[in-house]
């Protein structure tokens, strides 16, 4: 069914045709009826679905017009960069209508939110704790709310915002259409619903357990002496356009872009203890591709929306099985491919288990071609991982080219000679000049240890090893 079956105004049909939209995702078709009708939803969708339109697009329907005084809908997100992000979104696909939409959170001054809210907006897309300041001081008033929409309400929950997130509900008008969007429902969130919505009609898409069919991933299990070794190796290893690297620790994350800057890779840092500038710059610099891998922790990585993330690693493995396909679904974004490693290292068995068990599936263990799994590792200077490994891994050209938002294929680089030692990764192309297997497979993985099909990636074609 087309999106101009759905019952949506024409300003809107033409705002999502302006996005590129051509058909409604599985979500926007179950929940936009729902929402248009004006009942209560509980919808179950994993990251990437598309589910900030399945709620976005009717609730502007609803709205119809700018009305000037207090906010008619109110969305709570976990995380600034969601809010940022789901803001973003209203506005575009309202952009042919004259709704108001105005993000409320943390890291930025009062001034611009405060006169926004004061000025008359329709549309409030806050994190819990500004929005409370804002109520408290008075300058916001939820009488006027129709509609209350919770986000990623399992995130918002386990980041510990369940008091404020019933406080604020209690704030809200009693009659009034309740929204709630999670990849998982369990028994916290079911609690909640009880008492903030009424008669829901429950929309699950997919399994929120599955990874995105269209993402290839794989664990790549060394000695932890040898991690980052491995990291360098896979990225240079990879034809990858922008690469998503996760660590456990804001510190972590810090040291692998130090690390990782002076392999001559252009990184971005994304964590909570960077300040609202930083985090946005690295946001818009990652967006557009002036740097081609960023760094970051699980939080501050929520929501992240970057069209094209070609590829995730895992430098640390997810302590909670549930951010694995929150993690991964960032690469694979409504039905792009992504590909998606994980380092593990060998007391990680539990955690693979873990995450398997999550999913429901096995996922292959692979190990890179090439690289010296037998090394010794270098003093770790003060890092999990070894060493820099640009000396031992060729020096990489700068990727100055790459600024400016475009993409260009690389070009197939020089690589240090390893002088016989045995010590380098395996060149991406075989001596022929044939592409050689470069990924040895054990675990079934389909076609593991084969040469795998080059395939389409924004208009590039790329085969997933040393294709370039
Ligand atoms: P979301 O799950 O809302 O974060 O959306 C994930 C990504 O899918 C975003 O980049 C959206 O712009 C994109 N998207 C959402 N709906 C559609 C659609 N119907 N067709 C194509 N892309 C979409």
């Amino acid at each position: 069914m087309p999106f101009s079956q759905l019952g949506l105004p024409p300003t809107l049909i033409n705002g999502v045709k302006a996005m590129g939209y051509v058909d409604p995702t599985p979500i926007q078709l179950r929940a936009i009826p729902v929402v248009l009708g004006g009942g209560d939803l509980i919808a179950s969708a994993q990251t990437g679905t598309g589910k900030t339109a399945a709620f976005a697009l009717p609730v502007l329907a609803r709205l119809g017009k700018h009305e000037a005084r207090g906010p008619r809908v109110l969305v709570l997100e976990p995380t600034r960069e969601l809010a940022a992000q789901v803001e973003t979104a209203f506005r575009d696909f309202g952009r042919f209508t004259d709704i108001r939409a105005t993000v409320v959170h943390g890291g930025v001054g009062y001034g611009r939110q405060r006169s926004e809210i004061q000025a008359g907006t329709d549309i409030v897309i806050a994190t819990p704790g500004r929005l409370m300041d804002f109520l408290s001081e008075g300058t916001l008033r939820l009488d006027g709310l129709k509609i209350l929409i919770l986000d990623e309400v399992d995130r918002m929950l386990d980041m510990g915002f369940v008091k404020d997130v019933k406080k604020i509900i209690a704030r809200c008008p009693k009659v009034r259409q309740t929204l709630f969007f999670s990849a998982t429902v369990p028994p916290e969130i079911e609690e909640v619903a009880r008492f903030a919505l009424h008669n829901p009609t429950r929309v699950e898409i997919g399994v929120a357990r599955t990874v995105n069919k269209s993402v290839t991933h794989a664990f790549y299990p060394v000695n932890m002496g040898l991690k980052f070794d491995l990291l360098v190796a896979l990225l240079e290893k990879t034809d990858f356009h922008s690469c998503l690297i996760f660590s456990r620790t804001k510190h972590g994350a810090d040291k692998i872009a130090r690390k990782l800057k002076a392999a001559n890779h252009s990184v971005a840092v994304l964590h909570a203890n960077r300040s609202q500038s930083q985090r946005v710059e690295a946001l818009e610099g990652f967006k557009s591709g002036k740097y081609e891998v960023m760094v970051a922790t699980d939080i501050a990585a929520r929501g992240i929306d970057v069209a094209g993330v070609s590829h995730v690693i895992n430098y640390d493995i997810p302590a909670n099985p549930e951010d694995y396909v929150h993690r991964i679904g960032r690469t694979g974004r409504a039905a792009a491919i992504g590909d998606a490693f994980t380092l593990t290292t060998p007391d990680q068995a539990g955690d693979i288990k873990a995450i398997e068990r999550f999913i429901g599936q096995k996922v292959p263990q692979l190990q890179l071609e090439g690289f010296n799994y037998g090394a010794q590792p270098r003093p770790a200077m003060g890092f999990q991982g070894a060493a820099p490994a640009h000396g031992q891994h060729g020096q990489r050209p700068q990727h100055s080219g790459r600024g400016g938002g475009g993409y260009p294929p690389r070009q197939p680089q020089q690589r240090a000679q390893h002088s016989g030692q045995g010590q380098g990764h395996a060149p991406r192309s075989a001596p022929s000049g044939q592409p050689g297997p470069q990924v040895q497979g054990h675990g079934g993985f389909a076609g593991a240890g084969a040469q795998p099909a080059p395939r389409k990636f924004g208009g590039l074609s790329r085969g997933r090893w040393g294709q370039r």
